[in-house]
């Protein structure tokens, strides 16, 4: 199997192509929130993120995100994790305070 060796820049205002001599690419395919689940149910911010308050709580009471598909800056692993622990305790003391109908 042939490997990369190189990378060919095309801008769209016509310039002259670029060679780059790369060993890798990583794609950057774009970045679109697999919301769908929710959609209806929380508020999305535009783009379809879950717009989600200090305690990764969503406009549907009960419900928490967490993560890159949320409406939060910063989509990285260790901010992943620390909403999704947050979103955890949250939704914890959701059932415990006895407010939740189930
Ligand atoms: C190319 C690339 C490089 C990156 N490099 C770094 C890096 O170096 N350091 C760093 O900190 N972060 C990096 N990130 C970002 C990091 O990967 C994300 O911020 C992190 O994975 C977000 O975690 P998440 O749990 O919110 O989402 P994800 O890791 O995307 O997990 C979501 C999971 O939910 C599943 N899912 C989706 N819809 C449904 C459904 N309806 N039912 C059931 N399951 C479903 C998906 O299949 C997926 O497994 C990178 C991201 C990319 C794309």
């Amino acid at each position: 199997m042939g490997k990369v060796s190189g990378l060919v820049l095309e801008t769209p205002t016509g310039e002259p192509a670029e060679t780059l001599e790369v060993q890798g690419v990583f794609e950057f395919v774009g970045v679109h929130p697999n919301s769908d689940l929710v959609k209806g149910l929380a508020d999305l911010a535009e783009g379809g993120w879950v717009m989600v308050d200090n305690s990764m709580g969503t406009s549907y009471t009960g419900l928490y995100a967490a993560g890159d598909v949320t409406n939060t800056p910063l989509k990285q692993v260790v901010t992943a994790a620390g909403q999704g622990a947050t979103a955890a305790f949250e939704a914890l003391r959701y059932l415990d305070s006895g407010v939740c109908p189930l």
